[in-house]
């Protein structure tokens, strides 16, 4: 072990407090503490909530390094510990005492005439107007047509999102050790006019979801959302969505959960 370890905080004030507790007693273990990763950095962590988390996964670009999360946030689904348990982390996590929670994530690359631009998100990826008109989509699943759908838009989640932005749409909660894509519909219509699922749907590991914006319905832009992190188009020719190669590992202690979390966090 390289004993280097990456501070990455919200800069709140209970978030600034927690880290000036955390270098102290780091600093007394004999870790270097840095603010940028390089190959000798085994550990991220990360003080604050979820955002915190999500900000810290796309700025080091889904690091192979493990990431550790204090919640001073709000929810902190992803974070391990509160900051009163910053003693016990480090007895633990220097005797090895811990395991990899694995999260994969999702990849989506979107094709404008001969340019191509890709998206990877931990939580999930959104597709939706971005007027208040509403949005239409040939969606095909392992390269076969399967709907038009037509609403405010769908949502791509992975597990580990399962319990975020698709669980308010009313998506089901997915154990992360499963690997999979949930697609959850966003205010679907269902007339006589358009018809599409009302329920979410779910994918294998090995297929991809095409997206086909209907060309006549683009006139208000499309908008491509990642972990809350957000792009505009005027036009899109297609979109290929599937479950992407990163993956983004998290420090569990003996007590930890899924389940327990979920209750905790959700009941
Ligand atoms: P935010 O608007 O503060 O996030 C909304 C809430 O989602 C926060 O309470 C956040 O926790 C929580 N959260 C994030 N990832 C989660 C996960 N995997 N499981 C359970 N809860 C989770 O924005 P943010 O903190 O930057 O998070 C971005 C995420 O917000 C997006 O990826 C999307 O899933 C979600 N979102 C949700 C809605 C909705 O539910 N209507 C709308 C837009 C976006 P913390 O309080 O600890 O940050
Ligand atoms: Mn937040």
């Amino acid at each position: 072990m390289s004993k280097k370890i990456l501070i990455f905080s919200s800069g709140t004030e209970s978030s600034v407090q927690a880290e000036k507790t955390l270098r102290e007693k780091l600093d007394k273990e004999g870790f270097k503490i840095v603010k940028e990763i390089d190959d000798d950095v085994e550990l991220i962590v990360c003080i604050g909530g979820d955002g915190t988390f999500l900000q810290a996964v796309h700025k080091f670009d889904f690091p192979k390094v493990p990431f550790l999360g204090i919640n001073t946030g709000h929810l902190g689904f992803f974070q391990e510990i509160m900051p009163k348990e910053i003693e016990g982390f480090i007895i633990n996590y220097s005797k090895g005492k811990y395991r990899l929670q694995h999260m994969q994530a999702v990849h989506g690359t979107v094709t404008r005439g001969k340019k191509e631009e890709s998206f990877t998100g931990l939580n999930e990826i959104l597709v939706k107007s971005n007027a208040n008109s509403t949005i239409h989509l040939d969606i095909s699943i392992g390269g076969g047509f399967i709907e038009k759908f037509s609403g405010d838009g769908i949502l791509i989640s992975t597990p580990a999102g399962s319990t975020a932005y698709n669980y308010s749409l009313g998506g089901s909660i997915v154990d992360p050790r499963l690997s999979l894509l949930q697609i959850t519909p966003i205010a679907p219509m269902n007339t006589i006019a358009y018809r599409s699922f009302t329920s979410s749907i779910l994918l294998p590991p090995d297929l991809s979801l095409g997206v086909v914006p209907d060309q006549d319905w683009q006139k208000g832009g499309i908008k491509i959302a990642f972990d809350g992190f957000s792009k505009e188009y005027d036009s899109i020719d297609k979109i290929e969505i599937k479950l992407s190669d990163k993956i983004v590992d998290l420090v569990r202690f003996e007590t930890y959960d899924f389940w327990d979390k979920v209750k905790s966090k959700f009941l």
